[in-house]
């Protein structure tokens, strides 16, 4: 399974680092260049031809960091496609998107386009720890994580392969449970927000620093399994990574724009 990194941050912004200037981007991933895992960053990623191809988004939550190229997408794609592109997630998501963004105010319900014939965007809802199977092979269980919204990570298998999304989340425990059970697992991306020095802050959003990346991670029992992080803040990228470097852990990539993984 190809998994192609468009972006990794939980914010959009320039930032000078030690390597250089980095451009972070909110999360979004696209697999096998058809299925987004959020849609934090897609439409300014992607040529028209490829945003052509993006048939299904799953959305973790509704937190704007995870949602918000999808007007663009939509923008670009009335008129000149013939698909629809199916939105996956919780019924609470898919309501909250068409209530508070798609409402005809902010932008128009592409779910329901009067006059159009067909409506570019189909929402459907998941039920937590309900496998479905969407084209291309791939199937995608949805897992409850711990975050201050509604959340949930993703179980999502190929063939023979299987690797999970966290999500946005702070400290838990059924995901991880999942993780030491599946087969296949050929990753986990977990996400890490804060530096340990902003704890109470890690606390208080529902989200993980480095020392409760490492905490977490070691509850699935596999220190071999490869870890993949993303969702930091771009304002902290540089101590986060610094705090990263010091963790006890090999299997450790943090992910960047623009990287692409084969699972
Ligand atoms: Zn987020
Ligand atoms: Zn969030």
């Amino acid at each position: 399974m190809k998994i192609r990194v468009l972006g990794s941050h939980g914010s959009d912004m320039l930032v000078k680092g030690s390597t250089g200037i980095n451009h972070c981007r909110s999360v979004g991933f696209l697999v096998n260049d058809e299925l987004m895992v959020d849609a934090g960053t897609l439409a300014s990623a992607l040529t028209l031809e490829q945003q052509q191809r993006v048939k299904h988004i799953l959305l973790s939550h509704l937190h704007l960091d995870h949602i918000k190229d999808i007007p663009p997408l939509v923008d670009n794609l009335s008129g000149l496609v013939d698909h629809q592109v199916v939105v996956a997630s919780l019924p609470s998501v898919v309501q909250g998107l068409q209530e508070h963004i798609f409402n005809d105010r902010v932008f128009p319900n592409f779910f329901n386009l009067q006059g159009a014939g067909y409506s570019i965007l189909r929402a459907q809802g998941l039920e937590v720890r309900k496998e479905i199977r969407l084209p291309g092979g791939i199937s995608v269980t949805p897992v409850l994580v711990n975050h201050t919204v509604e959340t949930v990570g993703f179980v999502i298998r190929g063939d023979s392969v299987a690797w999970i999304y966290s999500g946005d989340t702070h400290v838990t425990e059924e995901i991880w449970q999942i993780a030491a059970k599946t087969p296949n697992l050929k990753g986990i991306f977990i996400e890490v927000s804060f530096p340990d020095s902003m704890m109470d802050m890690a606390i208080r959003s529902k989200h993980l620093t480095p020392t409760l990346l490492a905490q977490e991670f070691r509850k699935i029992g596999k220190p071999n399994l490869p870890l993949f992080v993303y969702h930091m803040k771009p304002i902290v990228r540089e101590a986060i990574l610094q705090e990263i470097a010091q963790l006890d852990i090999e299997t450790i990539t943090v992910l960047e724009e623009g990287q692409e993984i084969e699972l």
